[in-house]
């Protein structure tokens, strides 16, 4: 846990955000501007500032990740019509928050290729 880090505060419980799941791994929670109808956000609660910081130690934390990708679309009712997932490292690609999150978008045509 950062002290500083929104996303960890979101993870214990500090700050408040809208959660559609939660496990000992990971917390799913609605983005606050979203960008797409359904935008949540994947965080695992370990901080790991980006996808550069990952080890082999996380690769089954990452599978994990993409597997309730999936399940949230699913339940959420948009897996059948298509959803992007990604992920932003470091200012240049757009990153903003320092902890590693996954963006889950879905409910709309996704362009290609992204801005
Ligand atoms: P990034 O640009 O780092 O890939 O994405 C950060 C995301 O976090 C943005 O989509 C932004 O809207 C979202 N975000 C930033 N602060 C908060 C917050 O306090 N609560 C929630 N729910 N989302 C946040």
């Amino acid at each position: 846990m950062a002290s500083d880090c929104i996303f960890c505060k979101i993870s214990t419980g500090e700050i408040p955000a809208t959660i559609r799941y939660e496990d000992d791994q990971l917390i799913a929670f609605e983005d606050i501007d979203p960008q797409a109808p359904h935008h949540l956000l994947i965080v695992p609660r370990k901080h790991i500032r980006t996808t550069l910081d990952l080890t082999t130690a996380d690769n089954q934390l990452i599978g994990h990740i993409y597997q309730v990708a999936g399940k949230l679309a699913h339940d959420l009712g948009f897996a059948e019509d298509g959803f992007r997932v990604v992920n932003n490292c470091n200012e240049g690609g757009g990153q903003a928050v320092w902890h590693i999150h996954f963006h889950l978008l879905g409910g709309r045509d996704m362009t290609w290729p992204p801005g």
